[in-house]
């Protein structure tokens, strides 16, 4: 066995981690203590990577070159010589007939920064376009224009330290309990030692996070810039600005000041949806802190006004001073592991390497010196939603995906489908041969993944990490540098350019190259070298030759990175959401992440284990809004936007507000789809912030109706996760499918089902062959009459397959059955109910299954609940009791907002807090 030490490649609080490998598989990990990002610990996702390294889990990976030459086809196996030979001359003769802008690249956060850089250069340097985007751009460009706009350049000023010295932390938009989960356990150790500190949240939702608050601001979706400046109106108006910092430091105040005079707390607190007197108690407590850190994410950055969102919180901390100092900053939070990297190699398509802009004359001669190429675009590219929008018109006519799922994560995706029927070449260099953007693929360039690169990548804090590979490449899988470089060789000697720029030795020249670009610029780490990394370990930048560190805070002197070393406040009015509310569409739905999963389920979909916490695709609304519309929990609704419609289960939340729904960001069409659905952003909006281009993924009018799907259907089996894909192919059949691993002590998938009218029987022929329902053992009823069919396989007492076919009563009554299945209880006592004509008297005879709140032991909320309602004593004392009684919560600390949520001052809680 040998242990390599490495990075988590899921969000980007960028924890290290100890792999432990064979030198053929990865068969443990665990936190690196060395790690000073994360000293040791890893949340339920890092403490899992291992899991999705079994041969099950990577059942779905790409494994050799496929390509087809005609549209429709299936792709054939093909070798990397004649794959690439093929792309490069389909893009050559591209770029000749219609010039650079005519292709486009789509690459990836979670990228290493090595491969960014190759990419990057690939696009600006060798073909001379700008249309490099990335998937950062959903999530992480709003917090770019933020920054630059108001501190000169994209440099997030705080560290982690700070969350240990903060006397007030503000989180905006940011459920960091489950996002980043393992920040988040770190400002609650500071809040236990210092239990004085004050905790505000904003967030429309009660999420895990706002639940252990001092004080919620429940403000409604996009109306975060009112709060802000309400909160700059209260500051001034109570003289708790500090105007020494202002006159020393900043620009602009007069302009803030003039347009925060009308902003009032009673003002914003009807725009809001808030008490006036919170917007005065946060923004004292904000303004009177010694130390006030704010934290903030997806819910500030994806929105049609992110960059005035970031931008008026940057302006309370430079009205307060709260900068550059310890304990004290804005900190934006990057959702991937890499979005930082990507943006320090300039992989957005709106910049240049090392944060410098296309706009400008001398940058752009640094750039074409630097990479010895004879020009680089002028103009900012297409960025995400705009680079498919150009495929769908016809403009860009191909398409190079990299190591991202646009078919998933982009909004609107009827315009992405659009896109991707439409260009002319599709080429999607993945580890996984399973996503959501796969079958449009004409081109599947097998790459490698975690466990198998080397490189670097940074996380939120401006800290550069190592990443080891632990074990070889898979099959015939290339590095994502290697790809694009060969390619990159190739494509020059087609358009007659010099290939010796894309030729790279390894993972270290590339970087150093990317090292040098960063010379006397705000990132500068002329001084860092991979030895440095490897002898002291992760390093924050700026790290400038000649420096003995790393830089731990920005800003100390006061001096920003601006024309007149000022920062500038950024004086722009609130704006409602692009998509209001009407009669039609009269709910806001919004997104968020679940605790377990990540992104679009490539990597953590294949684990079974992680979708104990939360098993199934739901819809949130509140109890009143259910009743409003004659609704319960469990019922199938149909959600409707402008853009298409989607069927999902609804539930009761409690966390949401009336006229709000919620919906998690991470089920794409292969775990919630139907004839008509994508996933649930298929609903979603593509409205744009004008100046960063980040979609509005927080907000869109829906409505929310109860469906006449008499035919319904619920299927479960033992069986490995690979069986997931393989009834993927029965969605376009049904209304509505929904198809989810299940996590219990025997591994199974699940299926549900939905339609006007029974499918054709060789629907359920095909299904019942996937799940093995056909031998003589099988159990079986059929009601053709009434459309009624069971299939029922049994092992002694414990059901391994099944499936239930009826109107939705039939479905009701089987749940628990299922529900047996993963725990592998015994049904014995229900047997002779199995084939009964009417299942009714099944119904609630056998337990539904309770959520795992505790991955790492396993423990259920039942079970929590139990203690909890016989336990007394404070809130740490029973906390106490549950781990010692259920060892819940002693390991990785994921669950333990949720169980501080649940012993709580009312006592247990029937139900699981919403993501
Ligand atoms: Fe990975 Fe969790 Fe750490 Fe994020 S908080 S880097 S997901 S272990």
């Amino acid at each position: 066995m040998t242990v390599t030490r490495s990075v988590c490649c899921y969000c980007g609080t960028g924890c290290g981690v100890r792999v432990q490998s064979d030198g053929q598989r990865i068969v443990a990990v665990s936190g690196d203590p060395d790690h000073p990002s994360s000293r040791g610990k890893l949340c339920t996702k890092g403490s899992t990577l291992h899991l999705t390294m079994t041969d099950k889990a990577q059942a779905g990976r790409a494994r050799y070159p496929e390509m087809r030459t005609v549209r429709g086809a299936k792709r054939e196996r093909a070798s990397w010589d004649a794959t690439l030979d093929f792309v490069a001359d389909r893009f050559a003769r591209c770029i000749a007939e219609h010039g650079p802008d005519s292709v486009g690249f789509y690459v990836s956060g979670q990228l290493l920064t090595e491969d960014y850089y190759v990419f990057n250069k690939l696009a600006k340097g060798l073909i001379g376009t700008a249309n490099i985007d990335t998937n950062s751009r959903l999530c992480m460009s709003s917090a770019v224009t933020g920054y630059m706009q108001t501190l000169g350049a994209d440099a997030p000023p705080a560290s982690y330290e700070d969350l240990d010295h903060a006397e007030c932390f503000f989180i905006a938009g940011s459920n960091t309990a489950f996002a980043h989960p393992v920040l988040f356990g770190r400002l609650e150790e500071a809040r236990e030692r210092r239990p004085e500190t004050k905790l505000i949240v904003v967030d429309p939702r009660r999420t895990q996070t706002a639940a252990r608050a001092d004080l919620h601001l429940a403000i409604l979706p996009g109306t975060d810039v009112a709060l802000f400046h309400a909160m700059l109106h209260v500051m001034l108006w109570e003289q708790l600005t500090d105007d020494r910092f202002i006159a020393g430091h900043t620009e602009g105040f007069d302009a803030m000041r003039a347009l925060a005079r009308d902003c009032t707390p009673s003002w914003a607190a009807e725009v809001c949806g808030i008490k006036a007197d919170d917007i005065v108690t946060a923004a004292r407590w904000f303004a009177r802190s010694r130390s006030t850190l704010s934290l903030y994410c997806q819910g500030l950055n994806q929105s049609s006004s992110g960059t005035a969102k970031n931008a008026a919180l940057i302006g309370l901390h430079l009205a307060t001073g709260q900068i550059g100092r310890l304990g004290a900053g804005p900190f934006s939070l990057t959702g991937q592991p890499n979005a930082m990297g990507g943006r320090e190699v300039g992989g957005l398509a709106t910049t240049l390497a090392a944060h410098r802009d296309l706009g400008n004359p001398a940058h752009r001669a640094e750039m074409e010196r630097l990479w010895n190429v004879p020009r680089v675009p002028d103009r900012p590219g297409l960025t995400a939603v705009e680079l498919f929008d150009a495929a769908a018109r016809g403009e860009v006519k191909m398409l190079w995906i990299a190591c991202t799922n646009p078919m998933q994560s982009l909004p609107d995706l009827p315009s992405v489908r659009a896109a991707l029927e439409k260009a002319e070449l599709v080429v999607l260099q993945e580890a996984y041969a399973n996503t959501e953007t796969a079958p449009f693929a004409d081109v599947l360039l097998p790459a490698t993944s975690w466990g198998e690169k080397d490189g670097t990548m940074t996380n939120s804090e401006r800290r550069i990490a190592r990443v080891r590979a632990s074990v070889p490449k898979p099959h015939e899988a290339r590095h994502d540098w290697e790809i694009a470089s060969d390619f990159g060789s190739r494509l020059a000697r087609r358009i007659g350019a010099d290939a010796s720029v894309m030729t790279f030795k390894n993972a270290e020249s590339i970087w150093m190259e990317h090292r040098e670009c960063t010379r006397g610029r705000d990132l500068d780490i002329t001084g860092l070298t991979y030895a440095i990394l490897d002898e002291r370990g992760p390093q924050q930048w700026p790290f400038p030759e000649g420096a003995a560190a790393g830089t731990t805070r920005l800003y100390g002197d006061g001096v920003f990175p601006t024309a007149s070393g000022r920062a500038k406040f950024f004086v722009e009015a609130y704006r409602p959401v692009a998509e209001s509310v009407d009669a039609r569409y009269p709910l806001r739905l919004t997104t968020g992440r679940l605790r377990d999963q990540w992104h679009g389920l490539s990597r953590t979909g294949a684990v079974p284990e992680l979708f104990g916490h939360v098993a199934e695709p739901r819809l949130g609304m509140s109890p009143g809004d259910l009743a409003r519309r004659a609704l319960k929990s469990g019922d199938l609704v149909r959600v409707e936007s402008r853009r298409g419609a989607l069927h999902v289960i609804v539930e009761a939340d409690e966390a949401l507000r009336s006229g709000q729904a919620y919906l998690p960001m991470h089920w794409g069409k292969r775990y919630l789809g139907g004839a008509e659905s994508d996933g649930v952003n298929t609903v979603t909006s593509r409205a744009l912030d004008p100046l960063s281009r980040q979609p509005e993924l927080k907000h869109a009018a829906v409505k929310v109706s109860a469906v006449s799907l008499p035919w319904r259907l619920l299927a479960v089996a033992e069986a490995p996760p690979a069986l997931l894909h393989e009834l993927q192919s029965l969605q376009a059949d049904v209304a509505f499918a929904s198809i989810v691993p299940i996590a219990g002590t025997h591994e199974g998938v699940l299926l549900r089902a939905a339609h006007s009218k029974a499918p054709p029987a060789g629907w359920l022929a095909t299904l019942d062959a996937l799940l093995e329902l056909q031998g003589d053992d099988v159990l079986r009823y059929d009601d053709t009459r009434r459309a009624r069919s069971r299939r029922i396989r049994l092992e002694g007492d414990r059901v391994v397959a099944m499936r239930i076919a009826g109107e939705p009563s039939c479905i009701a009554a089987a749940e628990g059955l299922a529900a047996s299945l993963a725990s592998g209880a015994s049904i014995a006592a229900f047997r002779r109910l199995l084939l009964a004509a009417d299942l009714h008297a099944l119904a609630g005879s056998m337990p539904a299954a309770s959520p795992i709140v505790c991955r790492c032991h396993g423990v259920r909320a039942d079970r929590i609940d139990a203690v909890l309602a016989r336990t007394t004593g404070d809130a740490r004392a029973r906390l106490a009791a549950l781990q010692r009684e259920l060892a819940c919560g002693t390991e990785c600390g994921s669950c333990l907002p949720e169980l501080r949520s649940r012993i709580g001052t009312d006592g247990p809680k029937a139900g699981r807090m919403a993501a």
